[in-house]
């Protein structure tokens, strides 16, 4: 028998963090509202284990409700690019912070987007329904003394409520996004760079970016999901992590942290930029003496970094 503690250790939360969806004693796949339970085992090994495992536990840290997670998890060895303009890069080097812009500042006006303006009659529907099903069907041991009257004005005061919250996380969701690609890509230089012959890309893996960024786990790294609005909705908790499907060729990767106490456009996150750069990449059409520069800058920077010509500036034979 366990007892119960809230304790998390760091090992318990990367646990849990990155084998969510499964019991990690036999193995079985979670499915919906099912129960996960965080904690020890006698000699102080971290468990994140169904019902039938919780025998394993004897401290619990946490009992939640599973629901799967809104976006897949890279592989650790997935290789990520960012294109930048010399600007940026410089400005990655001087502060050894990488750049989070907020979400309504990433230029996608459906960036944290339940659907289209066309479709809010059926959201609106269908959370008022909610809204009501839960006022009439309380939790065991209460009961709804409200007038139908009194119902009609909560709910409608929770839709009000629920609708400006949906409008306000835009605000509090801050973004990096890369491009997941093994290769080099001739569109992302033209789409991310403003002046293509300034432009640079780095190279990274979603390792690297996750421990360049401290290992922190309320930094989300994940992929994007892409849908046509038209014919679906983004998944629970998905908002943030879904894009219309013209979106789709930029692969994106993003890694995400909210911060509803900031009133800035972004935040810049402390970066470990040795260990996030694996290579830096210069774009086609840059001039010689661009690759030279900015190889020279970062030198006198203090960094070592790996640079190559992109190989799309190889010389072709006819
Ligand atoms: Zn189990």
């Amino acid at each position: 028998m366990y007892h119960m503690t809230g304790r998390f250790t760091l090992e318990l939360s990367k646990l849990r963090y990155f084998h969510w969806d499964s019991c990690c004693v036999c193995h079985y796949q979670f499915i919906q509202n099912d129960a996960c339970n965080s904690g020890y085992s006698a000699d102080g090994t971290p468990l994140y284990v169904c019902d039938k495992c919780a025998t394993h536990l004897v401290e619990l840290a946490e009992r939640n409700n599973y629901t799967p997670r809104a976006y897949l998890i890279p592989k650790d060895e997935t290789i990520l690019w960012r294109y930048m303009d010399f600007s940026k890069f410089l400005s990655l080097l001087d502060n050894r912070s990488l750049y989070f812009a907020r979400a309504d500042h990433l230029g996608d006006p459906f960036e944290g987007a339940r659907g289209r303006l066309v479709d809010k009659p059926i959201w609106d529907d269908h959370l008022y329904n909610f809204f009501k099903s839960a006022t009439l069907n309380p939790p065991p041991g209460h009961t709804c003394t409200l007038t139908p009257e009194q119902i009609e004005a909560q709910c409608q005061r929770l839709l009000i409520e629920f609708n400006e919250g949906c409008a306000g996380a835009r605000k509090s969701h801050f973004v990096s996004c890369w491009h997941e690609n093994d290769i080099e890509s001739e569109a992302m230089w033209k789409l991310y760079s403003t002046h293509q012959e300034n432009a640079l890309a780095v190279k990274t893996t979603k390792i690297n970016l996750y421990k360049s960024l401290g290992e922190n786990l309320d930094i989300k790294i994940g992929k994007m999901n892409y849908i046509d609005f038209s014919k679906e909705f983004p998944k629970n908790n998905g908002v943030f992590w879904t894009k219309r499907i013209s979106f789709e060729h930029e692969r994106e990767v993003r890694a995400m942290i909210t911060n509803s106490n900031s009133q800035e456009i972004g935040i810049q996150i402390p970066c470990n930029v040795t260990e996030l750069i694996n290579e830096v990449y210069i774009s086609p059409t840059a001039p010689p003496w661009f690759a030279a520069m900015v190889q020279s800058v970062s030198t006198k920077m203090g960094y070592n970094l790996r640079f190559n010509h992109s190989s799309l500036a190889e010389t072709p034979l006819y």
